[in-house]
């Protein structure tokens, strides 16, 4: 466990919280300052102007001229003369690549073995499936069948490269075109999955090691362009034009779910945790979402996950309607982090939380 060894070598008075300059940090960084705990930042020049003005949260900013330069020798050992303890967001791995997050010699406030298995769609629906967590049924590319399917291709992010289909003959032709295209190598890495029909939810949870405790912190509709716009035209233009959705995130809009649906939602929470916890052991640590739709019989079928602080927690930096009755007080998801190695501290169980 190369974070835990590094951690044990610090000095607990003087640790800091550090992240890249991206996706949550200003979240991450309030929420450590709110502990009472020390932050740095990791940056590229042209962000500065951005987190300069939100120095009365940064004790420190460490710049480097590209965010592969993290995993430097020279940046790690400052790192480390800081005693800093590594979060990692949404654009840690698409910024620094898997060799640099999954072997930096940092302490990561999660399971940094998770992110190999994040980067594989099928890996990623295997373990939710072995959860025991309801999904989308798959076809393989050889299966005849005639159903609503939604096609992602290898390497597509945040829900550009996929299309919608409604037969297996239909797939095949489009994933053929995509190859002559040059736009795909191997069609048999295309994940063809049971459209759901229904609304998205994004459920997000946090694992308390120290408290052995699943915890729903907030839930969030992703606002996506152009598929959320397409309701606006009337289907007779949709037809005519045919125009195809695409899932491209502009932002996150805040939602709460019914309250019996929390019962459900929080089993699946903790299923998650379990699975975790015995295919990779520590398991998880700390924050991860759940992205569902949930149908008009209010079953929730989870397509994705992220295994980490996702965006939408950025909608409740002073507490969401869930860390409010958990906690009694502003809580977001960035603070619970903080306040997690906090209780660590005390209960002399940092190697709990750090990977
Ligand atoms: P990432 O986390 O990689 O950015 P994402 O969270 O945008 O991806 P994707 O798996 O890329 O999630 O899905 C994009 C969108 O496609 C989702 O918001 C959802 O609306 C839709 N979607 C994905 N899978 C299904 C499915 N099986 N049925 C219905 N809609 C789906």
């Amino acid at each position: 466990m190369i974070g835990r060894d590094v951690a044990s070598s610090y000095d607990l008075d003087r640790l800091s919280i550090a992240t890249l300059a991206s996706h949550s940090a200003l979240q991450i960084m309030h929420g450590a300052k709110a502990e009472g705990l020390r932050t740095l930042l990791v940056s590229t020049r042209e962000r500065l102007p951005l987190y300069r003005e939100f120095s009365h949260i940064i004790d420190e900013i460490v710049v480097v001229d590209r965010w592969r330069d993290l995993c430097r020798q020279d940046v790690v050992k400052r790192l480390r003369e800081s005693n800093a303890i590594l979060v990692p967001h949404g654009s840690l791995v698409e910024y620094v690549g898997h060799e640099c997050a999954e072997n930096i010699e940092l302490p990561i406030f999660g399971l940094r073995t998770l992110f190999r298995v994040e980067a594989s769609q099928r890996e990623k629906m295997e373990l939710l499936r072995d959860a025991g967590i309801p999904t989308p049924p798959s076809y393989s590319i050889d299966e005849d069948f005639e159903d609503l399917v939604i096609v992602k291709l290898p390497g597509a992010k945040g829900g550009k490269g996929y299309f919608i289909a409604m037969s297996s003959r239909e797939v095949r032709q489009r994933l053929r075109e995509l190859v002559e295209r040059g736009l795909i190598k191997d069609p048999r890495e295309a994940l063809i999955q049971k459209y759901i029909v229904g609304v998205p939810i994004y459920i997000h949870y946090f694992y308390s090691p120290t408290l052995d405790r699943v915890e729903i912190t907030g839930a969030d509709i992703r606002y996506e362009t152009n598929v959320d716009g397409l309701r606006r035209l009337p289907p007779r233009i949709l037809e005519e034009i045919g125009i195809e959705p695409s899932f491209v995130v502009v932002g996150n809009i805040p939602v709460v779910l019914r309250e019996s649906m929390l019962v459900k939602a929080l089993d699946y929470g903790r299923r998650f945790a379990e699975a975790t916890k015995r295919k990779l052991p520590p398991g998880i640590i700390g924050p991860y979402c759940l992205e569902a739709i949930a149908t008009p019989n209010l079953e929730i079928v989870v397509f994705e996950f992220s295994g980490r602080i996702v965006a939408g927690t950025n909608l409740y930096v002073a507490g969401s309607p869930y860390t409010h009755l958990y906690w009694n007080e502003p809580m977001s998801v960035g603070r619970r982090i903080a306040r997690e190695i906090r209780i660590a501290i005390e209960k002399n169980a940092l190697h709990k939380v750090v990977t």
